[in-house]
């Protein structure tokens, strides 16, 4: 496992094999300022290698148990142990208050820690739309295209901010190191230079289509498919539309809410509908075959003889399809009689000669108040 190439450790931290924990200590601190990648912005990637290297042999070497296994089976001792990048969080607390927030250690290691300020690959945020569908359209479903803000990158400039021919001067601020290095004592602190955002680089003059951003508005359009039967506040999710993610982090998602208007003649539960229907006293005492208008068109009802009040009606699968594929919904009607009014004379006898005749036989049966809390327990 352990490779011939590989550099001794006591050698990377130029100690003797005797030395004691203290010496290993202070020989380390000494390779890790020296090598640090932000005190060696022109030679980053040799010195990064350099850093790791000291501070895998300083993982070794500080812990009693792995430096004897090194001293006597040298790389295989404790390759695993040690291993390439996975024994940093220790070293990381022991030497925080030597490195402090602002030295980038975690960086190196790529752990995120991002205090120093640097870039790392971020999540995009979601987006939230809000749709208004008419009842009929959330009935039916709606194959649509929604039409969403975005940032892009401006064309006019590449992206960069800079107008065309301008190009870009090095920044002022850090000399175009992008990090600015305060001395505190015996250790040097970088931050991002405020400048220039750690670019190293400011625009000489604004590209106009983008006002120096590099990043323009447009608007993308997207496919939206809503199901039929979709009920208010339902939240469709579309997966990475949201807003881009920045430094090659993944998108975020679009949630589309939607709202659905209210029906000026059918209450909806769920995936059933229930209306009232006026009949006259006629229809309700002889029976009668009415058109009530169903979602597709017309449905044919038939009032039974001596209808009353309250009377409930089903229309089994007439409602609204359920949105997640489970058949449909059923039609309530429910039956209002109406008694009629303004009556010309000629009807207002005919009616006095039905009364004459109406006896006691032709009185609704008992029942009819459990029609009216039917009623009232399915229409609350
Ligand atoms: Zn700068
Ligand atoms: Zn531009």
């Amino acid at each position: 496992m352990a490779s011939q190439t590989r550099r001794d450790y006591y050698e990377i931290l130029t100690v003797e094999r005797t030395a004691t924990a203290e010496e290993i200590k202070s020989a380390y601190r000494k390779a890790a300022l020296k090598w640090h990648p932000d005190r060696n912005p022109e030679k980053k990637e040799a010195a990064e290698a350099k850093f790791r290297e000291a501070t895998e042999a300083y993982s070794v070497l500080s812990d009693g148990q792995k430096r004897a296994a090194y001293d006597r089976y040298g790389h295989a001792g404790v390759s695993g142990m040690a291993g390439g990048g996975g024994m940093n969080q220790t070293i990381y607390e022991e030497f925080q208050d030597i490195f402090g927030d602002f030295f980038g250690f975690e960086d190196v290691f790529g752990r995120g820690g991002g205090r120093g300020g640097r870039s790392r690959a971020q999540r995009g945020a979601d987006l939230r739309y809000d749709m208004r569908l008419s009842f009929e359209e959330a009935a039916a479903g709606v194959n649509t295209k929604i039409r969403l803000p975005r940032q892009g990158f401006c064309a006019a400039c590449n992206g960069t901010g800079a107008k065309a021919g301008t190009g870009v001067a090095t920044c002022e601020t850090c000399k175009g190191h992008g990090q600015l290095h305060y001395q505190q004592g015996f250790f040097s602190i970088s931050r991002t230079c405020p400048s220039c955002q750690g670019a190293g680089q400011v625009i000489r003059e604004k590209c106009p289509d983008c006002r120096g951003r590099g990043r323009v508005e447009h608007t993308k359009s997207i496919d939206v498919r809503i199901p039929p039967g979709i009920d208010s506040q339902t939240r469709l999710r579309v997966s990475g539309e949201g807003e881009p993610g920045s430094n090659g982090g993944p998108p975020g998602d679009l949630y589309i809410v939607v709202e659905v208007k209210e029906h000026p003649f059918f209450e909806r539960r769920g995936a059933d509908l229930y209306c009232t229907v006026p009949v006259s006293i006629s229809q309700a005492a002889l029976g009668a075959e009415i058109a009530v208008p169903g979602l597709a068109g017309d449905e044919r009802v038939s009032v039974p003889e001596g209808t009353q009040t309250g009377t409930i009606v089903r229309l089994k699968a007439k409602g609204l399809p359920d949105p997640h594929g489970g058949g449909k919904g059923d039609l309530y009607i429910s039956l209002r009689v109406v008694t009629p009014s303004k009556m010309t004379r000629e009807q207002r006898k005919l009616l006095q000669q039905l009364g004459e005749t109406l006896t006691v036989e032709n009185r609704p049966a008992e029942r009819n108040s459990s029609f009216f809390d039917k009623v009232k327990d399915i229409f609350g």
